[in-house]
């Protein structure tokens, strides 16, 4: 076991995201591949941005996807606890030492002052951020200031030199720190920020590396000053490329659905989703599609992870999901599917679908099928005695209703007469028919695709008589004898 020990921490302020469940897998794979530790973590601290049930569906979709968690809040851990909103005294106690040690400081302004300073500098267009004002209040001053009177406590940042560090990802990156602002530790309703309870987290969770999105990269020198003014060991950087649309534009709903939840309701398979999202910025040899989970944890490193931003493309994912379809067993992909539908029920389905039924079914689909989700429309009829077709859709090309009754009689007669009722006597004496009729092949077999199936594109036919039965198959060509003649 090695001491690597990453972290996950999420907000929960909405559905989990492609880009959160994408850093959430790099971690875990990361922690994988170096026998370390994978910790879950509940930044709550953001009170005004708190969605109820959000952390459910955190846990849900890691869940779904087989990325498990050594420590966190629902099963502790020896740093417990897990969720930020449980740890106050700890922040608070940090930021009382840096203020002591002259490294953080109150600030008294109140929120009109705050918006007026942000309103001039709109005006002269300077650089936005604290003007410092109570920075540099003396103490008696200070004094003269009602203790009762609500305050944040902000990082005295350095007004010169800068922060250089070793991101994994993007070499060594620097920041000039009369650029950084005295940024807010601590909020006027004693909860921290994120910057000063990442931190001490990190710290006190003994986390090694810090493998975030791309987007926290400029947080990350406000977390070093931290790390120095309480002289604790700083952990590794990794920032993770920024995943966009394939038109380079920022990923969003029109691209394809952005909550990992979305895609297990779609019916992508999660181990489909999991090959899919650890390419999002990392490869293996740069063209290697199908890669299967345990060969991501053997291969996983940061040097192969991208600087450049990750393309995020649904026809690829389609294909992959695809990939994994076809190669699942028929038990495989009869379990999938039903355990999909107990939670997703189909439409076009009945609740109970028998195993044994199903289990025939599914080779004649799996070619055919991107998604769990695409297979109800596809097998309906198996489970329906009268399927719904129009009657223009059995006019076959070259046909007109007479040509459909004549060969409906015949198509009567032929399947009436077929003893062994397997796929293949049936093609054959089928085949036969239409080589001794008038008619071409793709006319009599469409006529019957379509009173069986009622669609115009369905899994194979022949296949599918022998599994509908005889007695079925013989009766719907009786019904639609009756059908034509009603009309
Ligand atoms: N709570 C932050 C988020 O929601 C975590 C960022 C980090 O990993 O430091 O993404």
């Amino acid at each position: 076991m090695s001491n690597i020990r990453v972290r996950y921490p999420p907000s929960p302020t909405g559905e989990p995201h492609l880009g959160n469940i994408r850093t959430a897998l790099f971690n875990w794979l990361f922690a994988k591949n170096n026998k370390g530790k994978f910790i879950l973590r509940v930044e709550d601290t953001d009170r005004n941005r708190l969605v109820e049930g959000a952390m459910e569906s955190q846990l849900e979709a890691l869940k779904w996807l087989g990325i498990d968690w050594d420590e966190g809040p629902d099963i502790g851990g020896a740093y417990k606890p897990y969720t930020q909103s449980e740890r106050l005294d700890i922040y608070k106690k940090i930021s009382d030492r840096l203020i002591q040690d002259g490294f953080a400081y109150k600030c008294y302004c109140s929120q009109e002052r705050l918006a007026q300073m942000r309103e001039g500098y709109k005006k002269t267009q300077s650089i936005v951020g604290y003007d410092r004002k109570c920075r540099n209040i003396n103490s008696l001053e200070l004094g003269e200031i009602n203790n009762e009177k609500s305050y944040v406590v902000r990082f005295k940042t350095p007004l010169e030199g800068k922060i250089i560090f070793n991101d994994l990802v993007r070499g060594q990156v620097e920041f000039e720190n009369i650029r950084l602002d005295d940024f807010v530790i601590l909020k006027s309703d004693g909860f921290p920020t994120y910057h000063l309870a990442n931190v001490i987290d990190d710290y006190y969770m003994k986390i090694t590396h810090v493998m975030r999105a791309e987007e926290w990269l400029s947080s990350t020198p406000k977390h070093i000053h931290i790390y120095n003014s309480m002289n604790w060991e700083i952990p590794e950087f990794a920032h993770l490329p920024i995943i966009l649309a394939p038109d380079k534009s920022k990923l969003s709903k029109r691209h394809g659905a952005t909550s990992i939840l979305e895609y297990r309701r779609l019916g992508y398979l999660p181990n489909a989703m999991v090959n899919f999202l650890a390419k999002l910025g990392w490869s293996l040899d740069g063209e290697t599609e199908k890669i299967e989970t345990s060969e991501l944890i053997s291969n996983f490193s940061l040097k192969k992870v991208s600087k450049s931003g990750a393309i995020f493309d649904i026809d690829k994912l389609n294909w992959l999901n695809g990939v994994y379809i076809r190669g699942l067993t028929a038990d495989e992909l009869t379990f999938e599917l039903l355990d999909y539908w107990k939670i997703f029920p189909s439409l076009e389905l009945p609740v109970n679908i028998d195993y044994d039924l199903l289990k025939r079914i599914v080779p004649l689909i799996s070619e055919r099928i991107k998604t769990l989700n695409d297979a109800g429309p596809l097998i309906s009829y198996f489970f329906s005695d009268t399927v719904k077709y129009k009657k223009e859709q059995i006019l076959q090309k070259g046909l007109n209703f007479s040509d459909v009754n004549i060969i409906l009689e015949k198509l009567y007669s032929e399947v009436i007469a077929i003893d062994d009722f397997e796929s293949n006597v049936i093609e054959t004496n089928l085949r036969n028919f239409v080589s001794e009729s008038n008619y071409k092949t793709g006319q009599v077999l469409g006529i019957l695709r379509v009173i069986y199936t009622g669609l115009d594109v369905a899994p194979p036919l022949f296949e599918s008589m022998e599994i509908l039965g005889k007695k079925h198959c013989v009766s719907v060509i009786s019904r639609a004898i009756d059908n034509m003649k009603s009309s």
